[in-house]
């Protein structure tokens, strides 16, 4: 795959370029900016074409999201001896790849499994692996077919333990305490000029001054924050398109379980067929057991429904798990979740967003590929590009 950047010349569209044709371009830009702005620390190597953190600036760089995005930018920038400071509005890890703890239950509601075809991500799973954070899923997986047909669907997969935010606590706990991400800390606005830039916090605070800063949150959430100090950056990030899902967790004290352990359902987003995948979360590696479920209903029932109550939504889905299971018993727990921005429909094809005269960059699925591995090898490749 061919990744590239953009950069925007002071007071010029955007253009985009390989990285290799591009390199003139960004440093003539970087330097303009130098002369701009006498504290601008970061340069471009002439051997990489990467932009180069002065080892005399003490200011780190921020991120703002703490997803599998943020965290694989944040390892990748600490191994390269760069200070970051990491920032996430949620309660606790996980961002998309959050386990839901209800009851006695505990759901995958989110992000379902890993899958991996990235050499890098690949290290980093062997090790997650290695160290309990994560294991293989190797359960009997099946598409099931307009017309009731049930075909395999064997993918190598992983899953973090004992949840899926296993994942994302063990990428944390490769981070040097200084780097680890502060939760319930929600980014409004970046301020400030290149080499100096700050982030205006939700609980009042002011955090800074930074050296650069990564948005790593969804699509729509990075154009919000990249608007007022990045337009052009935030102009290209619009041009992605995430869609919506609802999730449907149930708990049962006990049920005859289908011959799968998770399916993909072909066909789904009419109202008779909403939902798209289904699985038996007990039976993933590492679990308590126990007759979890977590069902998807698909992107085009979710952006119908998007604006229903939670419990109604519920309701509508139950009757297509039970079609689909075989489970006619009533649930012990019956909850939905629904996901504003689950997946990209329509992604770039960037890899990430950097505008290196600014020292801002965006970083996440929505740069590559609907899938989770996506978010880790753009973060990855953003902080390559930032670090040398
Ligand atoms: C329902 C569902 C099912 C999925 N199934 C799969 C699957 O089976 N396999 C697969 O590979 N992928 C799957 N995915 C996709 C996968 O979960 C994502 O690709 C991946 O988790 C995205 O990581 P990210 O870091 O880019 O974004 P996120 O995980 O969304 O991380 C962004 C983080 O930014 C934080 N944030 C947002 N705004 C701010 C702010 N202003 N200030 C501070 N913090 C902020 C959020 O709290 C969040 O933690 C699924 C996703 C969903 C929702």
């Amino acid at each position: 795959m061919d990744y590239c950047y953009h950069f925007v010349a002071p007071g010029a569209m955007t253009h985009k370029h390989s990285m290799g044709s591009s390199r003139t371009d960004s440093r003539l830009c970087t330097l303009d900016r130098q002369r701009q702005h006498p504290i601008w620390h970061r340069t471009l190597s002439p051997q990489t074409g990467t932009i180069m953190q002065n080892p005399a600036s003490a200011h780190p760089t921020a991120i703002i999201g703490a997803g599998l995005a943020g965290l694989s930018a944040a390892l990748s920038l600490t191994q390269r001896g760069m200070a970051v400071a990491l920032f996430d509005k949620g309660r606790g890890p996980g961002g998309r790849l959050s386990t839901r703890r209800a009851d006695g239950w505990r759901f995958d509601h989110g992000g379902q499994y890993l899958t991996v075809r990235d050499a890098g991500l690949r290290r980093v799973v062997d090790g997650l692996v290695a160290d309990g954070h994560a294991a293989p899923w190797t359960g009997h997986i099946v598409r099931l077919t307009a017309d009731g047909g049930v075909e395999p669907h064997p993918v190598e997969r992983f899953v973090g333990v004992p949840g899926m935010n296993g994942i994302i606590q063990g990428l944390i706990a490769r981070l040097p305490d200084a780097a680890r991400p502060r939760f319930a800390r929600r980014a409004l606005s970046i301020t400030g000029a290149p080499g100096d830039w700050h982030l205006r916090m939700e609980d009042g605070a002011v955090e800074g001054p930074f050296a650069a800063v990564i948005v790593a949150v969804p699509s729509p959430q990075a154009v919000d924050l990249l608007s007022p100090v990045a337009p052009a950056l935030a102009m290209h990030a619009g041009e992605a398109v995430m869609a919506p899902c609802w999730a449907l967790m149930l708990g049962f004290d006990q049920a005859a379980l289908p011959a799968w352990d998770a399916a993909f359902i072909a066909g789904a987003g009419a109202e008779d067929r909403p939902l798209s995948w289904i699985a038996h979360d007990g039976a993933k590696p590492g679990r308590a057991g126990g007759a979890s479920f977590v069902a998807h209903a698909a992107p085009d029932w979710s952006i119908r429904h998007l604006e229903d109550a939670a419990d109604a939504v519920a309701a509508a889905l139950l009757p297509a798990f039970r079609a689909a299971t075989g489970i006619s018993g009533d649930p012990a727990l019956i909850s939905a979740h629904r996901w504003r921005y689950a997946l990209p429909t329509r992604p770039l094809s960037d890899g990430f967003l950097l505008d290196p005269a600014l020292g801002i960059g965006a970083c996440g699925d929505w740069c590559l590929e609907a899938r989770a591995e996506a978010a880790f090898v753009s973060g990855a490749r953003l902080a390559a590009a930032m670090g040398g």
